[in-house]
C-alpha cells in the first residue's frame, strides 16, 4: 500500500484522491492539473495560479541547470521563491530535451539531486521516452535503459522529495505493462505515462488509451498515474476514466501564443470567434474583437488564463461526476463533439473488461446516449451476472407483460438483456433509454439472451420482443423460442 495516495470516490477507472506530498507539506487533491512553468518565459504568473485552481505544478529542472545564474538563484532560494508559488512543485528531469534533441549533458544521479537541492517535491530520474511506432527491439532496449535508471534511482538520498517512475513501452501494451509493472515494484511514488506528447499532438487518443489501459494493468490501483504531456481539457474526461490522476498543461501557454483558444471540444482560432463560448472572467470581460486588437503580449496572457480556466473548471466537472457515478455519461458527451475523442473512447470500451472491476456496483442513473452505450462495463458485468442466476422451469423473457402460463417471467430491456422482475429498480436496470433504441443496443441485450441460455441448458425459454431487428435476433440461439408481440399474441408454452 503506498500511503502517498489515497482514493476517496471511483468511477470506471476514474478516482478522486489525495496526493500527499511530504516536502511541501502539501496534500493535493486529484484528478489535477499541473501549469508548466518555463523559468524563461513566464506566461502567467505562477503567484496567481491559486486563483485558477492549481494546488501543483511542474517546472524544468534541466532548463534551470543549464543557466548557471538561474541555478545558483534557484539553489540559493529554492524553487518555490524563485517561482514565487507555496503548493507542490514537480520537476521533471530533460528527458524530454534528451527526445527533442538526441542528448542531454546530466545523468539520472546528478540531476534527482539537484532537483532535491533546488527543493523540489517531486523528482523525475532521466528516463528514455521512446516514440510511437519504433521498432519493437528499440522499444524494448530503451525500456530495459528507462527500467536500470529508475532502479538507479531508487538509490539516490533524495530525502522526502517523492521520485517518478516513469512507464515507457511506446505504442506496445504488453511493454507498457510490463513497465508498470516493474516500476510499480520500486520504491518511487509517481507514475508518469511517458511519451504520450507526440500521440497526444496528432490527437490520436484511440493509442494514448490503449497505452495507459497497458501501463494500468502492470500498476497496482493504488499508484497515482499521471498522463505526461496532456493538457487539453477535450480528453480530460476520457484520460480520467482510464485512470489517470495528473496532468500537465504546457498547451495553455503554448496554443496562447499562437492565439488558439482551448474549449472542451477542441480548440478554436481567435481569429474565427465572434463570440466567447465561455463563462470565466476572461471571456466575460471582453469580446473576441477587444482582445484581437491587444499587443502581442496582453493578448497572449489573456487567452493563457481563458485556457487555463477552462481546463481548470474542466477538471472540477470531472471530480464531480465521478463522485455523482456519471463519469462516463461526461467522456461520451466529449467523445461525440470530436471525432480523435470519439476514437479514444471506442478504445477504452475495448477494454471494458479491465476497468468493469473498479467501476461501482451502484451509480447514478445509466443513460444510454448513444451506440457506444452499449458497450459500457456496466452492460458486460450483467451479462457476466446473467451465469450467476437461476431460472427455471420455462421462462418467458418478454419485454411486453407477464403471462401466467410460465414458470417464471423476467423483463427483457436493452442493451443489458433478460432479468428477472425483481432487479428491475436496481442500477443499472433503471436506466433511461431512448424511445428508439439502435441496432448495437439491441444486439448487446440479445447477447446477453444468448449467455442466458448457454448457461442454463436445462431451461426452456421463450423471448418475446417487439419487433426487433432481424440482425440482432440472429444472436438469439435457435432453441429460444422467439415471438414479435406486434405480430402474434403470446400464448402459454403448452397452446
Ligand atoms: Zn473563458
Amino acid at each position: 500500500m503506498r500511503d502517498v495516495f489515497e482514493i476517496r470516490a471511483q468511477d470506471a477507472g476514474g478516482r478522486v484522491g489525495d496526493l500527499h506530498v511530504p516536502r511541501a507539506d502539501v496534500t493535493v487533491e486529484t484528478p489535477a492539473l499541473l501549469p508548466v512553468v518555463n523559468p524563461n518565459v513566464i506566461t502567467v504568473d505562477p503567484a496567481r495560479f491559486d486563483e485558477f485552481g492549481a494546488e501543483i505544478l511542474i517546472t524544468n529542472s534541466y532548463i534551470i541547470k543549464r543557466d548557471e545564474a538561474l541555478a545558483e538563484r534557484a539553489r540559493e532560494k529554492g524553487l518555490h521563491d524563485l517561482l514565487g508559488f507555496d503548493g507542490a512543485i514537480m520537476t521533471d528531469s530533460g528527458s524530454f530535451q534528451l527526445s527533442e534533441y538526441g542528448e542531454i549533458d546530466t545523468d539520472t544521479e546528478e540531476i534527482l539531486r539537484f532537483q532535491r537541492d533546488i527543493g523540489s517535491d517531486i523528482g523525475t530520474p532521466v528516463d528514455i521516452p521512446t516514440p510511437p511506432d519504433v521498432e519493437r527491439e528499440r522499444a524494448e532496449d530503451e525500456l530495459r535503459t528507462t527500467q536500470e535508471r529508475l532502479e538507479l534511482a531508487e538509490t539516490v538520498d533524495v530525502g522526502d522529495m517523492l521520485v517518478n517512475a516513469p512507464v515507457q513501452g511506446s505504442t506496445y501494451p504488453d511493454l507498457r505493462e510490463d513497465a508498470g509493472r516493474h516500476a510499480y515494484a520500486t520504491d518511487l511514488d509517481v507514475f508518469p505515462v511517458g511519451a504520450a506528447v507526440p500521440m497526444m499532438n496528432d490527437y490520436r487518443y484511440d493509442d494514448v488509451a490503449r497505452a495507459v489501459a497497458g501501463a494500468k494493468r502492470g500498476l497496482g490501483a493504488d499508484a497515482p498515474v499521471h498522463l505526461f504531456g496532456a493538457g487539453h481539457p477535450m480528453m480530460f474526461a476520457l484520460a480520467v476514466a482510464l485512470g489517470c490522476d495528473l496532468f500537465d498543461s504546457a498547451a495553455y501557454a503554448l496554443y496562447a501564443r499562437d492565439d488558439r483558444y482551448l474549449t472542451v471540444h477542441g480548440t478554436e482560432q481567435l481569429t474565427d470567434l465572434r463570440h466567447f463560448p465561455c463563462a470565466c472572467p476572461i471571456c466575460t470581460e471582453h469580446d473576441p474583437e477587444e482582445v484581437r486588437r491587444m499587443p502581442d503580449a496582453a493578448r497572449e496572457e489573456l487567452l493563457a488564463e481563458h485556457n487555463l480556466h477552462v481546463s481548470f473548471t474542466e477538471l472540477r466537472r470531472v471530480k464531480q461526476a465521478i463522485r455523482d457515478g456519471d463519469l462516463l455519461e461526461l467522456v461520451e458527451a466529449r467523445a461525440h463533439a470530436h471525432p480523435r475523442t470519439l476514437d479514444g473512447y471506442r478504445a477504452f470500451l475495448d477494454h471494458a473488461e479491465q476497468y468493469e472491476t473498479s467501476d461501482p456496483a451502484s451509480k447514478d442513473t445509466f443513460f444510454y446516449a448513444s451506440a457506444e452505450s452499449a458497450r459500457r462495463p456496466e452492460v458486460l458485468r450483467h451479462r457476466e451476472r446473467l451465469g450467476r442466476l437461476s431460472p427455471e422451469g420455462h421462462v418467458l423473457l418478454s419485454e411486453g407483460p407477464r403471462h401466467d402460463g410460465y414458470d417464471d417471467c423476467w423483463n427483457v430491456k436493452p442493451p443489458f438483456g433478460p432479468y428477472p422482475r425483481e432487479l428491475s429498480e436496481l442500477y443499472p436496470l433503471t436506466a433511461e433509454i431512448p424511445q428508439n433504441m439502435d441496432r448495437e443496443g439491441y444486439e448487446a441485450a440479445a447477447k446477453g439472451i444468448a449467455r442466458l441460455a448457454g448457461e442454463h441448458p436445462d431451461t426452456a425459454f421463450t423471448f418475446a420482443h417487439e419487433s426487433w431487428p432481424a440482425d440482432a435476433l440472429d444472436y438469439v440461439p435457435p432453441r429460444v423460442t422467439t415471438v414479435d408481440l406486434a405480430e402474434e399474441r403470446l400464448t402459454g408454452p403448452d397452446a
